[in-house]
């Protein structure tokens, strides 16, 4: 029997293996967390580890390798922020994001379903991602990306060999509609809100507080899009609360880009709801979601714990993504740089303290986009006879 799900907001629930509930909002998977406790982690490889906490076994292949990424502390750049800052480094994934967690989830459950193909609506960490879990146990993967999409995108993509198909027509209406397609065409759709990947994407969460355990850390920063992430962050914290696991919740704060940043506004304008706005091109492309499917439960999240939700701008991310690599020796995605300016915005305004412990979930690696910028560098050239008055410091040099 399909897995029982639940609206958040109606508390409608429902063994249809859908995405949606009959009121628009995204389902959820029913868990029992009651009697887990911290002995309960085995030693099973990456996520696999909170078993008890999950519906599904590893898969087996790439899957493994999912999750169990560090937790690091990372004092120079508590000067930059005016917090304690840690970077729970989500870039050392296989395919460099979080978003391995929730496909290798995803891909458990669609072979534990028999189904024959997994599919995503993605052109980005999403789609390289489902392509590579499901290339590991040796499922096909459709990947549907725009008409559209810059071709050094689909270089990643391509390597694991899905079946990529670009799509004419309208982008946001592919996702939900894909949903739809895939109950009836024996294709499970993955798509970034959808309950199996919220399910996976919770491990974030369990782990940060594994190690924090038995207190928990002041904040948690976590860049939002879809709200997917953000959604299975809380259902963790939900589900430690009610174990007994931890015993307050610590405080969730999203980050946005300002150049589209639906759930900031509605956060700001203390709505309920997040309505569609027109978004612009940000630096961050990964997190530009104009009308986020999982909005509105990412807003109950950042409200429910004593968090919020702040925009920042492109000039502030691309100064905050020189500082993981510069204090800290981290090469951030963009969107994930957009956690370190955030955390500097929420001090500023007195929502963070100096010792506040403050998590900054990175969750996806810079390597990526180094790879496609073509930006030129300038490095000074010294011959062999030069290099030791250049070392010994005689000479200036400037830093490239
Ligand atoms: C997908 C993604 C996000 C946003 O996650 P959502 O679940 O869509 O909110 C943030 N950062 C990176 C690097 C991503 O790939
Ligand atoms: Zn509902």
């Amino acid at each position: 029997m399909a897995l029982e799900r639940v609206c958040d907001a109606c508390g409608r629930r429902t063994h249809d293996p859908r995405a949606r509930c009959e009121c628009g909002e995204p389902l959820w998977l029913v868990t029992d967390p009651r009697g887990f406790d911290w002995n309960d982690v085995t030693d099973a490889p990456g996520m696999w580890r909170y078993g008890a906490l999950l519906p599904f076994d590893s898969p087996g292949g790439v899957a493994d390798a999912a999750g169990g990424t560090p937790l690091v502390r990372t004092p120079r750049l508590d000067d930059f922020t005016g917090v304690t800052v840690y970077v729970k480094d989500e870039g050392e994934n296989p395919t460099g994001s979080f978003k391995d967690r929730g496909s290798a989830l995803g891909v458990a459950a669609a072979l534990a379903d028999g189904r024959e193909r997994v599919g995503t609506v993605s052109h980005g960490n999403m789609a390289m991602s489902t392509a590579s879990v499901a290339a590991g146990v040796g499922l096909d993967c459709v990947v549907l990306v725009p008409s559209d999409v810059p071709p050094e995108r689909l270089a990643h993509i391509v390597q694991y060999d899905p079946t990529l198909l670009r799509v004419d027509g309208d982008y946001g209406r592919l996702y939900e509609q894909s949903l739809e397609l895939g109950a009836n065409s024996g294709t499970r759709f993955l798509n970034s809100d959808v309950p199996l990947r919220v399910e996976g994407q919770k491990t974030t969460a369990l782990e940060v507080c594994e190690s924090f355990a038995p207190g928990v850390p002041d904040g948690l920063v976590v860049p939002v899009s879809s709200g997917g992430h953000a959604s299975g962050i809380w259902k963790a914290l939900r589900e430690l609360v009610e174990a007994g696991a931890i015993d307050r919740l610590p405080r969730l704060y999203l980050v946005q880009a300002a150049a589209c940043a639906p759930i900031a506004a509605a956060f700001e304008r203390g709505d309920e709801r997040v309505t569609p706005v027109d978004g612009a091109d940000t630096v961050a492309y990964s997190i530009a979601n104009a009308g986020p499917p999982s909005g509105t439960r990412a807003l109950a999240a950042a409200r429910d714990t004593g968090g919020g939700v702040v925009a920042v701008t492109d000039d502030e991310i691309l100064a905050a993504q020189s500082a993981f690599a510069r204090r800290a020796g981290f090469s951030v995605e963009t969107a994930s740089a957009t956690t370190l300016a955030g955390a500097r915005r929420l001090a500023e305004a007195g929502k963070l303290d100096a010792d506040d412990d403050v998590v900054l979930v990175a969750t996806g690696s810079g390597f990526k986009e180094r790879a496609a910028s073509s930006k030129p560098v300038n490095v000074p050239v010294v011959t062999l006879d030069t290099l030791e008055t250049v070392l010994s410091g005689e000479v200036e040099l400037e830093h490239v």
